[in-house]
Parts: structure tokens; sequence; C-alpha cells
């Protein structure tokens, strides 16, 4: 009987790696792995030898005698993945390997960022025995967003600090918080002073609504949020005096924020919050949400595996608006999503916490007189109605702070386009605010392949 992978996967590919039969895919070298929303076990060829299960980070892969009654649609998630898939595959899947340094002596490289994708770099440096790692941290605690992104209910996704906590214990390893680089020390002296510096400072600026009335006290983001619940230490404690709430944008973080604003007070205990953010949600007033989409519901940004955490949940109770035709030849992976919203479309209205997934309506101003009212949206067809809301929360993104252009993770000096020498980028900052935690793990790949191919050069050089 197979192996499944389910909801909290965050696409990192260990499980790949220790399958002795190659069954886990995309692999890392997979056009589709990066893109894809998850891994997915082949049932026909699972020995069903458990190694996954030990391998995984986050605890997302369960023999599916064991899967809890709302991962049951993950069992054909993982076969539709590999009903479509094709090509003769490798018996192992290739290990990925990075270069070796060259000269004698030893290289030292400092990282910006503690968060994944900082983290995940410092794990593949580190496999030179060569390279010591400085890792600077502007705040008091590492991880990044995964301590203050990660939904507080997903707490086998957050489980996937315990493998950064194994990096940062190497003993080649060094982390130093409370450092902010650019306020306590200057890029310049630390690229004076290092072999290469890699800038791992993600993307925390959080995109707003740029409509009219945006600009009202209950129009927040996310981002703030999220953070606010995860317990950030620069985020501000919201106002939840509202029972209706809209959230614009369909992306997981969308969902992550509709699933918190109407947590039962059972949810609530089970989720790892502090005390504090435990006893506001307790006693917000939120308990409608909707959730705003201009496009359709198979192009929306949320994952298929979050579709289905959705349809599990019991104490609130999910609709789909605004579904569109069933487009014509859907198999595999596509299917499956259709038939997720198919079900989510034929509920009835009603329940005392709802969250309703709108699609194909365009917000075209935040209203109200001094205080939120609600928001204006237009659909397809023109036609413009309000949904009545005190809170407006955009979830529709965020950016680097200062963005850099680059090529293979080096960072590209704005005026000539030539590559920064010893300066390289690494995760949100380099790809833009996309992709799950793993994603960063082959992108820091890239990178140090980039730094020690550029260390091992400019030996060559001198020598
Ligand atoms: C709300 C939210 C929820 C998410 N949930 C999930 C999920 O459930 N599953 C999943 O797979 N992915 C999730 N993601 C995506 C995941 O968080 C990102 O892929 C990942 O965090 C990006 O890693 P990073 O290291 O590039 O950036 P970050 O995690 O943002 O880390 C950047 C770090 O750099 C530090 N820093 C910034 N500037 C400086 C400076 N000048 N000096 C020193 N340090 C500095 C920051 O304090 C931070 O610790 C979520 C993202 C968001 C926004
Ligand atoms: S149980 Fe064994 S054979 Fe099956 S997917 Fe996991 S590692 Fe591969
Ligand atoms: S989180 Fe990593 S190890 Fe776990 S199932 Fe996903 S890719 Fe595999």
């Amino acid at each position: 009987m197979p192996h499944v992978v389910t909801q909290s996967c965050c696409a990192d590919a260990s499980c790949a790696h220790a399958c002795p039969v190659n069954c886990i895919h995309p692999t890392p070298d997979e056009p589709d792995f990066g893109l894809s929303d998850m891994v997915y076990v082949d049932p026909s060829s699972c020995v069903d030898c458990g190694a996954c299960v030990t391998a995984c980070p986050v605890g997302a892969i369960s023999a599916h005698t064991r899967l809890l009654p709302g991962e049951l649609p993950f069992i054909e998630l993982n076969a539709a993945y590999h009903r479509e898939a094709s090509g003769p595959r490798p018996l192992q899947a290739p290990v990925p390997s990075i270069p070796r340094l060259e000269r004698a002596g030893r290289a030292s490289v400092v990282v910006v960022g503690a968060g994944p994708a900082a983290l995940y770099t410092a794990a593949e440096l580190v496999k030179n025995e060569q390279v010591d790692v400085t890792v600077l941290e502007r705040l008091d605690v590492p991880h990044g967003l995964a301590r203050f992104g990660i939904s507080p209910d997903h707490t086998r996704t957050r489980r996937i600090r315990g493998q950064l906590d194994r990096i940062l214990d190497h003993p080649r390893v060094t982390l130093r918080t409370g450092v902010e680089v650019g306020r306590d020390v200057s890029l310049d002296d630390l690229r004076a002073e290092h072999h290469a510096v890699v800038l791992a400072t993600g993307a925390t600026l959080p995109r707003r609504l740029a409509v009219p009335g945006a600009d009202l006290p209950q129009v927040t983001t996310a981002f703030e949020l999220v953070t606010w619940w995860n317990g950030h230490p620069e985020a501000v404690r919201p106002v939840l005096e509202s029972e209706r709430a809209v959230v614009v944008g369909a992306g997981n973080v969308a969902l992550d924020v509709a699933r918190m604003l109407t947590a039962s007070p059972e949810v609530l205990r089970r989720a790892e919050l502090s005390s504090t953010a435990r006893q506001v949600l307790a006693e917000s007033s939120v308990r409608h949400v909707d959730v705003v989409a201009r496009g359709t519901a198979m192009d929306a940004a949320f994952t298929t595996p979050e579709l289905v955490g959705l349809v599990a949940l019991e104490h609130v109770v999910v609709r789909v608006d605004g579904l569109e035709e069933r487009p014509a030849g859907l198999t595999g992976l596509a299917e499956q999503r259709w038939n997720l919203l198919a079900q989510l479309a034929a509920r009835p209205e009603g329940g005392e916490r709802t969250i309703t997934l709108r699609f194909g309506q365009t917000p075209v101003e935040v209203v109200g007189d001094g205080r939120v009212a609600g928001v204006r949206v237009r659909a397809a067809d023109d036609t413009v109605r309000a949904l009545p809301a005190g809170l407006v929360v955009a979830a529709i993104g965020q950016v680097a702070h200062e963005p850099v252009e680059h090529s293979a993770g080096r960072v590209l000096a704005p005026e000539s386009g030539t590559a920064e020498p010893g300066l390289y980028c690494v995760g949100w900052l380099k790809r833009g605010g996309r992709g799950f935690i793993g994603s960063n793990r082959a992108c820091a790949r890239e990178t140090t392949r980039s730094v020690l191919d550029d260390v091992n050069a400019l030996a060559r050089t001198v020598a």
C-alpha cells in the first residue's frame, strides 16, 4: 500500500533523495520542480519502506492507512500527478553536486539574514570543509518568515524550523542576531573582510491596495496581520471589531488569513500562538470573510493542497461563488482541483462562521466615512456591487525593500549590469516573493555554486 504526500509539504525534496526506488517527483532536476504545488508519490512503484517519512522535516508523508479523513483526497492527488507524468526515470534521484574549493586555506562567507534561504545557503556552503559561514540577522531570533509567516494553525509545516536549527548547530556556522546590515555594520566593510557576502534579506514590503478609500484605518495587509499573530516584534496589534472582513487576493496567504480570522476557539487552542494573540483572536468579532479574486477559480494562485485543507474544515462553512464553466478536457491534477471547487460551489449559503471565495471580482473602492463600511467590486460584465466589511486585508504579495538584479545569484551593478565582485543574493530577494520554503533550497544551491566558482576563479588568477 502506498505512502502519500499531504498538505504540509513545502517542496524541499528531502524525501526524493531518501526514496530507494525514485518514486517521489518532481525531483529538483526535473522541469516542473519549483512550479509544482508539492511533490507526489507514485503509488504504482512505492514499496512502502517508510524512508521518506523519516526524511521529511514537516511530517507531510503518511502511509495511506494512517491518513485523517480530511487528507484522503491526497491519495488521488498523488496518483493523478503520476498518471500525467511521462518518460523513463533514473533508478535514483540525482544528488546535486557542489564545486570543491581548489585552493588550500579557508574561505569566509557572510550571509545577511537568517531566513530559510540564508540557512539553506549556509548548509550548502559548509559542505565544503574549508568554508566558514557567519549569518547576520537584524532581529533577535532566526528563521525569517518560517517563524513569522507560516500560519499558526499549520503546526506541521512550522516544524521546518527544526531543520533550520540543525543547520545553525553546525560548528562552522555562526549566527549573530540583532545585527542589521546597513545600520550596525556596512555592506562595504563586510565585502572588504570576507571572500563573499550573500544577501538573503527577503521580500518583506507588502503591496498595498491602490483604490480610492484604501487609506482608511481598517485597511491593512496580510503581511501585517500574519506577522502580528506570529509574534513579530515590529508588528502592530490589529483591531478586529467587525463581523465581516474582505480579503483581497487569492494566494495561499489569503487563505491563511481567512482561516485564522474565522478560527474557532478549538482551532485557536491548538494553533501555535502567543497568549496575547490567542486572546485577541478569541475575542475577535469577525465571523464572515469574503476572499475576493480578480481571475477565475482554476487560475487562482492558491494551491490545490491548500484547497483540500479548506474543504476539510469543520468549524467554518467554505463556499465558492462565481465558479466558471467547467473547462473542456480536464484530466489529472486539474480535474482534481475542479472537483474540489465544484464541491465548494454546491454548498448551501449560511453558517455561523463562513469563508466565501468570490472569483471574477475586481475591487474598485473601499467605502466608508472615516471607517471602512465595505468594498465595491466589479464583475466581468461591469456590474458593481458592495460587499459589507469593517476590515479589509490586502493579500497581494510582497516585494523587496531594495530589489536587486542578478545572474545565477551574482548581484549585478545597476549601471553597468556586470557582476559585483563577491556579492550574491538568494531566496525571495533573488526570486521575488513567491515559492515555498523548500524552493529556497534549490535556489541556495545555485547561489552557492556561483560563490564557490568565483572563489576558485579568483584563486587561479592570483596564482
Ligand atoms: C505570510 C506568509 C506565509 C507563508 N507560509 C508558507 C508556508 O506555509 N509554507 C511554505 O512553504 N512557504 C510559506 N511562505 C513562503 C516562505 O516564507 C518563503 O519562501 C521564505 O521565507 C523566503 O525565505 P527568505 O530567507 O528569502 O526570506 P525571509 O524568510 O523573509 O528571511 C529574510 C531574513 O532577513 C532578515 N533581514 C532583512 N534585512 C536584514 C538586514 N539588513 N540585516 C540583517 N538581516 C536582515 C529578516 O529579518 C529575515 O529574518 C510564506 C510566506 C509568507 C509571506
Ligand atoms: S515509502 Fe519508501 S518507496 Fe514509498 S515513497 Fe516513501 S521512500 Fe519511496
Ligand atoms: S516537505 Fe520535503 S521531505 Fe516532506 S514531503 Fe515535501 S518535499 Fe518531501
